[in-house]
């Protein structure tokens, strides 16, 4: 095995946004990164910036605010910033990190519109900068497993897909349930999931999708986003997806592909600590009788695997396998799934993006 590299060549993180995902999750994952250090801080809060700043060796002087944030043109150990921000934010840190002459790795989803993410991939363009949109289920070897059994053909072919992604949201007051800062509910939240994941398995891009939308009335909650979204995506192929995401559901995240010859599962699918993978094959000469498996495959810290993945490109010069376009097309789907509810009709995506 490949040694870790040396601290100082590796690439300089500034966490913009110390919120859950970041305090949680991302900087606890540096410690298993090959070639990532977290070198600054953006927070609105300068007491929890200096707490955290200690807690992982970070300078009380690379702490900075919204305000400040433009200053870390002048600060050298930053190479990346990972913009951890509600989704509304993103397009505005991207561009200004952009322009301070940092690559970017934003979270998803990569904006709130198709404009945004225009401009996003714009101005990481004419700072000559990369830009990764922060898909850690791309990197995540058991959805790789599954992409490569697909492409091999191990499941014959490709028929339906059932991806879902649920839980219970919570109380009212957060930034989630408020469409000026999130963009929309469940769907640009966890059902994104579903979405950026059938497109990766597939490899192959949607070209229609129905979809409705709920919000149980009488749950102030849900006046400005949606609760529930069901969606149908179909690919040229002929493979059809079926999703749904929910914020009123107990925990459920969940994907099987069904080809002719076999299905591949994963359940869950999209938590933290990690998929289960099975799946099943014919058995022998009787149709009915099926050979179920379950693969194990050594468990990863997918932030950490993302954050490399950025580092590595930034570090060889290389475009991300989740670059700005992959945020994009997203986008661009979900703004068609939004349209397919609102009006009950199918809605053609046309594959020029
Ligand atoms: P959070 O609410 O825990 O953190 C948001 C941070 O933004 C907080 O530090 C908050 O203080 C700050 N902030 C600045 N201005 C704000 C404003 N006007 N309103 C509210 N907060 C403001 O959120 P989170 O769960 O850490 O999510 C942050 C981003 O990360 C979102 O885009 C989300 O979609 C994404 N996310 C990704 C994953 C993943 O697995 N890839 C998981 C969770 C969240």
């Amino acid at each position: 095995m490949k040694s870790a590299r040396a601290d100082t060549e590796r690439v300089g993180f500034a966490l913009v946004g110390l919120g859950h995902l970041t305090v949680s999750q991302l900087l606890p994952a540096f410690a298993e990164t090959r070639r990532c250090r977290p070198v600054a801080l953006v927070t609105g809060d300068r007491a929890k910036g200096m707490a955290v700043a200690a807690r992982y060796g970070i300078a009380p002087g690379s702490v900075y605010d919204y305000q400040t944030f433009d200053r870390i043109r002048d600060d050298r150990a930053i190479d990346v910033a990972f913009v951890v921000l509600p989704n509304s934010m993103h397009a505005e840190f991207t561009v200004r990190a952009a322009e301070a002459g940092k690559h970017v790795l934003v979270e998803k989803p990569m904006a709130t519109s198709v404009p945004e993410c225009l401009d996003i991939i714009a101005a990481c363009r004419e700072a000559g900068r990369r830009l990764m949109v922060a898909y850690r289920i791309q990197y995540e070897p058991h959805h790789r497993r599954v992409r490569q059994m697909i492409r091999d053909k191990r499941l014959g072919t490709p028929r339906h897909a059932l991806l879902y992604f649920g839980h219970n949201q919570g109380a009212a007051g957060q930034w989630r349930l408020d469409q000026r800062l999130a963009g929309g509910g469940a769907l640009p939240d966890i059902g994104l999931y579903c979405l950026n994941t059938i497109r990766f398995l597939a490899g192959e891009e949607p070209v229609e999708t129905v979809a409705t939308l709920h919000s149980p009335p009488g749950d102030g909650r849900f006046r400005e986003v949606e609760e529930s979204v069901d969606w149908i995506l179909r690919f040229p192929s002929g493979l059809s997806a079926s999703c749904g995401a929910s914020y009123s559901v107990h925990r459920s995240d969940y994907c099987r592909v069904m080809g002719s010859e076999g299905w591949a599962e994963l359940s869950p699918a999209f938590s933290y600590p990690g998929p289960v993978l099975r799946t099943s094959h014919p058995s022998g000469h009787d149709p009915r009788a099926e050979s179920v498996e379950t693969i194990r495959l050594p468990r990863t810290n997918q932030f950490a695997l993302e954050m490399d993945h950025m580092a590595e490109c930034v570090q060889l010069d290389r475009i991300p396998e989740t670059p700005g376009e992959e945020g994009l097309r997203d986008q661009y789907v979900m703004d068609a799934i939004y349209k397919a509810a609102k009006t009950g009709r199918a809605v053609a995506l046309e594959n020029t993006l």
